[in-house]
């Protein structure tokens, strides 16, 4: 048992008086390759990561859905029957008004998208304490949040026996976010942490929600993904994300297409031709890099992870240079990386900080930390925080 899940049964244990039901937990994620190709309809091939959210539960005869974690302390109760009063229609208006803290609008909105997308009736499920405890960082570009839906999803799949598979799973999370907390966000991270195999990255189509599990065979080549998160977020990070969306469907409406989704590399040519310098350049960032996520998933399967390397380090170049998401601290951790022997590097997430992801040899993860420190401390840049993430197993029972 993990830290982590202990944490889960005891507090469920200190919240009830009585044992839990059973405990159920799901990963974070990071992202192999495929960046803002989300939104634009295309592909991405996130892997879950070993860092887990765990949800100690157990039933309860009155009809309360009863939520509390680690990170806040507070338990947070709600009527199952008032779930859909409080968060139908609302976008996020619950939180904002502070009727329901933002946290607890994670679990509580997959109670409320869980009832909606099985046609469940509120009188008909038994009330639920849920206790979370987490070892995914928050806020680290890990994907905390689809952590603690999947788990929060898994236990009250089996509690209330709605018997949803992985897909309707993972969105409940996406309905979860979006319209219970109220943050705009894709199904990648969720479909990443349900069904997360260990070493492997899961492909997802996000037109079509097709996914493929996809073999990394990184135990068997020696080798390992390192991240190196540089702990800065710049100011801009939000404003450079909105200006990003609105510039890819401005290139989609200046091509006459529905979404960038629908250009491959030959229409490129057009595309400058039509196009502002700027404009172009973003499309030409999200038309390669959907070229290099079916690349790289067909490279992983013929030549193995050894042959990513240079698919890895182009998806950063055209970050860099076409989408210019990067900034001076991850390109310093990319070029540390490669520098010491990494075979391909690149930033991962939606850019203006966050975190590098390196695939290097094993033994040399140690070095990759120490190469990054060097480099950061010879710019003057704050200290990176240097560690490993294990391609792991998706949302679970473990008790
Ligand atoms: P991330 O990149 O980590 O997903 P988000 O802002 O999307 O960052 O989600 C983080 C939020 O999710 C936290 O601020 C908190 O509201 C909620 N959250 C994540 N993990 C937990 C947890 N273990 N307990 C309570 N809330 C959590
Ligand atoms: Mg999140």
């Amino acid at each position: 048992m993990t830290g982590a899940q202990r944490q889960a049964v005891a507090l469920f244990a200190e919240l009830t008086g009585h044992d839990a039901d059973g405990v159920w937990s799901a990963p974070g994620r990071a992202n192999l390759i495929g960046e803002h190709t989300d939104y634009n309809e295309g592909f991405v091939l996130p892997f879950a990561i070993e860092h887990r959210t765990y949800a100690a539960a157990g039933m309860r005869s009155d009809g309360t859905v009863r939520v509390v974690s680690t990170f806040d302390g507070e338990p947070f109760s709600l009527a199952v029957s008032a779930l859909a009063e409080t968060f139908d229609g609302a976008r996020g208006r619950a939180v904002a008004s502070g009727a329901v803290p933002e946290w607890a609008a994670y679990p509580l909105g997959i109670a409320w998208a869980a009832l909606a997308a099985t046609g469940r009736d509120a009188a008909d499920v038994p009330g639920v304490d849920i206790a979370f405890a987490s070892d995914v960082p928050v806020g680290a570009g890990l994907s905390s949040s689809a952590a603690i839906e999947g788990a929060a999803a898994s236990a009250l799949n089996d509690l209330w026996s709605l018997d949803l598979g992985g897909l309707a799973i993972a969105k409940l999370g996406r309905t979860a976010e979006n319209d219970a907390v109220g943050a705009p966000t894709g199904i990648m991270d969720q479909v990443s942490s349900t069904l997360g195999r260990v070493d492997a990255a899961t492909f997802l189509d996000c037109r079509t929600l097709e996914t493929a599990s996809v073999d990394l065979g990184l135990a068997r080549e020696g080798l390992a993904l390192v991240v190196i998160d540089t702990q800065v977020s710049h100011a801009h990070s939000t404003g450079g994300y909105r200006d990003r969306r609105a510039s890819c469907e401005k290139g989609a409406a200046g091509m006459g297409v529905p979404s960038l989704r629908d250009l491959t590399i030959v229409d490129l040519d057009r595309a400058e031709r039509v196009l502002d310098d700027v404009t172009f350049r973003r499309v030409r960032h999200i038309v390669t890099e959907n070229q290099r996520v079916l690349d790289t998933v067909e490279t992983l399967r013929t030549a193995g992870p050894r042959g990513v390397g240079g698919l890895l380090v182009a998806s950063h170049v055209s970050m860099r240079d076409d989408f210019e998401i990067s900034t001076a601290e991850l390109d310093a951790a990319i070029d540390a990386a490669l520098a010491v022997g990494a075979i391909g590097a690149r930033m991962t997430g939606g850019g203006f900080g966050g975190a590098a992801l390196a695939l290097v040899e094993t033994g040399r993860v140690d070095d990759v930390a120490e190469a990054a420190g060097r480099a950061f401390a010879a710019r003057g840049f704050a200290a990176p925080h240097t560690f490993t993430v294990t391609p792991s197993e998706g949302a679970r029972r473990d008790a």
